[in-house]
């Protein structure tokens, strides 16, 4: 057996990287290239390049960029060895348990982490299974009242804490995990001055939080006995791990994430029973924000998948209020939003269990534009029969204008809004202007690139001396690295130069492999080369390579040309012509009859001539 880099090879070679990304992005083919939009930014029109033939990607967008298992990684938000092992478990090949050979503390301690939440998970659901069947025991009680049957159960792993104290504990000692690990992955808490260890959930229907490949990192833990203490809050959950960051991950995604796909759109409601009705009830693209207001990142993360969402919160003050912040958050990533109010204070798990889903269906399709709602909203609150109130309406309205970057829907928010307001639409556009700071996130700033683009020949002539086999050697011995400008490709050409000297081979494969991190600059602009379209490198005439060579050197010889003159000029800022210049004059006269000879040696090829390729 080999190492894990082995059987990750091994794997890559089975795999199309065409066939995986097309799971989760639609591709057009573009030339010899694939084309979709961006998965990991907002975009219009498709920057995002797929190559067969490298089995890389590349967005010129947002630089993302790498292999299979880079593009799984950054999609499912896993490490690199779950990317293989799920691509290898999606291909039908069983992953072998591979000794990590490097002392790799940290994955370690990932690993003991996922591993205590699964047992804890499980530990949890098997006490409720067994609690079940005693029809008398609270916990029946209350989720027969609650109406929840085995297979929501089942398919959200609901689990029951019991009132010990160390139940879990104990289940984990007995397991091999010490109380230290216990502790770190959330599930129990050490007696700060005891020092002893207990059960952080006791008494408490266990809700688990799972990341987006369904394992559990975190747990929500919710009151079920009538006569707790009301000194006692509704719910706990665990703290923040080395696994679980508040606000990360969606509650019911895994579960909902082929739903929201499949539908363009995602249900976002409040709390745990919100998305296990909904669920229950074919609503299967239902999620949570888990007990904060949406997220960047839980915004991210549903953007991959959908453009449209449907809020259905509590018409509460709360529940508005965290309505709000998630528009805000939404509008940035671009989402249509839509929002749901439900009469009489109903929730989606109290509505849905007293109408059924019909109706819930009915309130879906008659889902409001966020703007309106928000717009009533703020009328009821403030009303428009004072100055002061009509400011007071603005004032509230304004951190989600300032988020819509659709130029057409700000517009028609904004004619409305001074339509009711009885005010002009450039005294809003004004208002809103001053209140407004540049957006941190705005597309553009994507794109802005660190290093000026590479000269078309310069970018040619690596991609030749990579592609190319014949013609590796003829270009080490004609172009010379210092003749190149731009840095990255003056590095690379070098690299290439010292491999093919030493006796090396070079393909794109051993470039990648030495250029590891795969979010560099360097990596980003060798994905971008590889991926571009250009002339073909398969065949090129010698005549062809020595115009290019002529053009690098003449280009070469201009600049020096340049800082001799630069340098007579600072050394001689008084003397127009003298004695020290008439050396340098000479040198001058010595490059440009050197560069004459270069010129005139090449003839024009016309594969290269003819369409531009390098000019
Ligand atoms: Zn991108």
């Amino acid at each position: 057996m080999g190492t894990l880099v082995d059987f990750a090879n091994e794997l890559k070679g089975r795999l199309d990287i065409v066939d995986v990304i097309g799971g989760y992005v639609q591709l057009k083919r573009a030339g010899t290239n694939w084309k979709g939009l961006c998965p990991f930014h907002r975009e219009k029109t498709p920057s995002f390049m797929v190559s067969q033939t490298k089995q890389i990607f590349h967005c010129f967008g947002c630089h993302a960029g790498g292999d299979v298992f880079h593009f799984v990684e950054l999609i499912e938000h896993i490490e690199w060895k779950d990317a293989v092992r799920l691509l290898a478990e999606r291909h039908g090949v069983r992953m072998p348990e591979f000794r990590s050979g490097r002392a790799d503390h940290s994955k370690d301690i990932r690993k003991n982490l996922y591993e205590i939440n699964e047992i804890a998970c499980n530990y949890f659901n098997k006490i409720l299974t067994k609690a079940l069947q005693d029809s008398n025991h609270p916990i029946t009680r209350y989720l027969t009242q609650r109406y929840l049957d085995h297979d929501c159960i089942a398919k959200f792993r609901l689990g029951l804490a019991s009132d010990e104290w160390t139940a879990l504990l104990d289940h984990l000692r007995h397991a091999g995990y010490d109380p230290e690990s216990a502790a770190a992955a959330g599930v129990v808490l050490r007696h700060p001055e005891k020092g002893s260890f207990y059960d952080r959930f006791r008494s408490r229907l266990i809700f688990p939080i799972c990341d987006n490949l369904g394992r559990p990192v975190a747990f929500g833990a919710r009151v079920y006995l009538p006569d707790t203490g009301a000194d006692q809050p509704k719910y706990i959950n665990s703290p923040e791990t080395e696994l679980y960051k508040k606000g990360q991950y969606l509650y019911g995604f895994h579960l909902a994430k082929e739903s929201i796909a499949r539908q363009g759109a995602a249900i976002l409601v409040e709390g745990y029973f919100d998305v296990i009705r909904a669920h229950q009830h074919g609503f299967t693209n239902a999620v949570a924000s888990c007990g904060t207001a949406l997220t960047p990142d839980q915004a991210a993360t549903l953007r991959r998948l959908c453009d449209k969402v449907i809020f259905v919160y509590d018409g509460d003050e709360a529940g508005q209020k965290a309505m709000l912040r998630g528009c805000e958050v939404l509008l940035e990533h671009d989402f249509v939003i839509s929002v749901v109010v439900l009469p009489d204070n109903h929730d989606p798990d109290s509505y849905l269990l007293e109408f059924g889903a019909e109706h819930f269906q009915k309130q879906l399709d008659s889902s409001r534009d966020f703007y309106d709602f928000f717009l009533d909203t703020a009328l009821a609150k403030f009303g428009v029969q004072s100055v002061q109130a009509k400011v007071q309406v603005f004032n509230f309205l304004r951190p989600i204008l300032c988020k819509v970057s659709n130029a057409i829907a700000l517009h028609a928010y904004l004619a409305r809004t001074a339509q009711v307001l009885g005010t002009t639409e450039a005294a809003l556009q004004r208002e809103l202007i001053k209140g407004s700071r540049p957006a941190a996130t705005s597309p553009v700033a994507f794109v802005a690139a660190q290093t000026p683009p590479a000269p078309k020949q310069e970018r040619y002539l690596l991609r030749l001396c990579i592609e190319n086999e014949d013609m590796q050697f003829p270009i080490l011995e004609r172009i010379q690295p210092d003749w190149l400008t731009h840095p990255i490709v003056k590095k690379w050409y070098t690299i290439c130069r010292d491999r093919l000297l030493d006796g090396l081979s070079l393909s794109w494969d051993d470039i990648w492999e030495l250029c590891t991190d795969q979010t560099s600059e360097d990596a980003q602009f060798l994905r971008a080369l590889a991926v571009e379209e250009m002339e073909p490198v398969d065949f090129i005439t010698p005549e062809a390579l020595e115009n290019v060579a002529a053009r690098l050197q003449r280009a070469a010889i201009l600049r020096e040309l340049e800082q001799l003159k630069e340098m007579c000029r600072s050394l001689y800022p008084n003397e127009p012509d003298g004695g020290e210049w008439e050396k340098y004059i000479g040198e001058i006269g010595a490059k440009l009859n050197q560069l004459k000879r270069a010129t005139s040696a090449c003839r024009p090829s016309p594969l290269i001539w003819r369409n531009n390729a390098l000019k």
